[in-house]
């Protein structure tokens, strides 16, 4: 779908995000054809450089990270010619006449704060200062946003002193995943599954985010974070509010919004009992999370498995099981959907348990598996046996999907559509700051150590254990 003309400003243009995701990202937008004509990138950073350094940085950076069009010499100079910089200083008034004078007023500004968050009051403030924003300005934010409900808020507020909530665009990437996207079109696009969609006909659902890297590099900032900053309160909540949610009335950013909130707001606060924090120890590398994060006394979790209850006519009584961490056997994030036995079993008790499970795959390979029971093939007699249905986008698609966008790139393309319906609006950060707070509250009072876990396994015994206690087990992590 062809988009608006427009000038894209990414302020920190020159930073790790910018490089791996976002250029590359609009690189193959532009490939694809999706670029008008006349739209412009410009990176505004404080690295003094010119237009033509920029594009060289660019350019490495495409390569590296560019995927497969990135080998097209020719198309990819085109795109460069695409591309401004200048150079300028968030905290002060350099370099802001000189984007003033290049930011065209008759296309879509989108403004991309791909900086750390303390610089987004001053990035707001001085847009609005040297004319360079109004009412139809776009701005996109980065997280994390905010550690804690008293800071999302002050971030909230910075924003709001200058614009309109639905001038904001907060990223969680998770969002612009083709299979995330899927889920909502698989359950209110079927009348197959709606009808079962809750706790009368779903035993539990499980959602895993697992990691195979540690935090080694980053782990400074990652230690004053942790799993339940990190991953939790973003990413698996608001995968947790999709696959919860109440049907919209419309597929349409305040109705879809509104509907997630519900699902913040009702969740229980959660027992302690039901949380377990996990770090990962010593592997074969000989290094362990403490020696990752230069903090050899660190009780930060690298891991966090949790049983959570959503207090509402449809959920209760249905569990749903999140767990993240790092280091673990595999890269994999899945959510499943386990439905609840059959009422009665005709073949007798020693067919066993068969369940039907709705799997939702992430990555890698994103796609849905369906579980179901069928007749094990051969003569020998009525034995049951449970067989995927698969799908697999990759397959589903075939050549054509080389072309299916990342999360970066449609997110991006949907701020300059002007469409919200995939970015999280302020109230809903906020609910689920409020919901997250007291919990690392208390584990805080407690001083709550991490059970520690082997890199590559599944994570600390522990969390196995939260299952069985319940009598259900975790998916495998593959
Ligand atoms: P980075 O440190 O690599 O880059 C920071 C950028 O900000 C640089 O371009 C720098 O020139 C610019 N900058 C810093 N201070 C400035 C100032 N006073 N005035 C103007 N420009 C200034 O950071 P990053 O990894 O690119 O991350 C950017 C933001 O995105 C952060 O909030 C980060 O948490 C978030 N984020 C990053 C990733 C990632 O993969 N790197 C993923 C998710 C979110």
């Amino acid at each position: 779908i062809p988009v608006e003309n427009f000038d894209l400003i990414i302020f920190g243009g020159t930073g790790d995000l910018a490089r791996r995701k976002i250029l590359p990202g609009l690189y193959r937008r532009f490939c694809a054809g999706q670029m008008p004509e006349k739209a412009r990138i410009i990176g505004a950073a404080r690295s003094e450089m010119d237009n033509d350094a920029y594009r060289d940085f660019v350019r490495v950076a495409v390569t590296e990270f560019g995927g497969k069009t990135a080998s097209e010499a020719n198309v990819l100079e085109e795109f460069l010619q695409r591309l401004h910089y200048v150079p300028i200083d968030a905290r002060g008034d350099g370099g802001w006449a000189d984007l003033a004078k290049l930011v065209r007023k008759d296309v879509v500004r989108a403004y991309y704060f791909s900086v750390g968050p303390g610089l987004f009051g001053d990035l707001a403030a001085r847009l609005t200062k040297h004319g360079l924003a109004d009412d139809t300005v776009r701005i996109v934010v980065e997280k994390p946003f905010g550690r804690d409900l008293a800071s999302a808020k002050a971030l909230n507020q910075a924003l709001a002193e200058h614009f309109d909530e639905s001038q904001v665009y907060r990223i969680d990437h998770y969002l612009g995943k083709e299979t995330v996207q899927n889920l909502m079109a698989v359950r209110f696009g079927n009348m197959l599954f709606e009808p079962l969609w809750n706790s009368q006909y779903v035993d539990h659902i499980q959602i895993t985010v697992a990691e195979t890297v540690g935090v080694a590099g980053r782990g400074g900032y990652y230690d004053k974070s942790g799993a339940m900053r990190d991953m939790v309160q973003n990413h698996l909540m608001q995968l947790l509010c999709l696959i919860a949610m109440e049907p919209p009335s419309k597929f349409e950013p305040d109705a879809v919004r509104d509907e997630k909130l519900k699902v913040i707001r009702a969740l229980d606060p959660v027992d302690h009992h039901h949380i377990v924090r996990g770090q990962y120890a010593d592997g074969p590398d000989g290094h362990s999370y403490r020696d990752d994060a230069e903090n050899l006394r660190s009780f930060t979790e690298s891991f966090i498995a949790m049983r959570l209850n959503i207090s509402n006519w449809r959920w209760a009584g249905t569990p749903f099981y999140l767990r993240t961490g790092k280091r673990l056997k595999a890269r994999s994030s899945e959510i499943t959907v386990v439905f609840k036995d059959a009422p009665h079993s005709i073949f007798g008790a020693e067919e066993g348990r068969h369940r039907n499970m709705l799997s939702i795959r992430l990555q890698p390979n994103e796609g849905m598996t369906l579980d179901v029971t069928i007749k094990e093939p051969g003569p020998g007699g009525m034995r049951l046996l449970d067989v995927p249905l698969d799908m697999s986008f990759a397959d589903a698609l075939g050549p054509d999907a080389e072309d299916v966008p990342d999360a970066y790139e449609r997110l991006i393309m949907d701020v300059i559509r002007g469409n919200q319906t995939l970015f999280m609006r302020g109230d809903e950060v906020e609910a689920a700051w409020a919901w997250t707070d007291p919990v690392i509250a208390e584990w805080e009072a407690r001083n709550d150590v991490p059970k520690p876990y082997e890199p590559g396994s599944a994570g600390p015994e522990d969390a196995m254990m939260l299952m069985h206690r319940d009598d259900r087990r975790w998916r495998e992590i593959k």
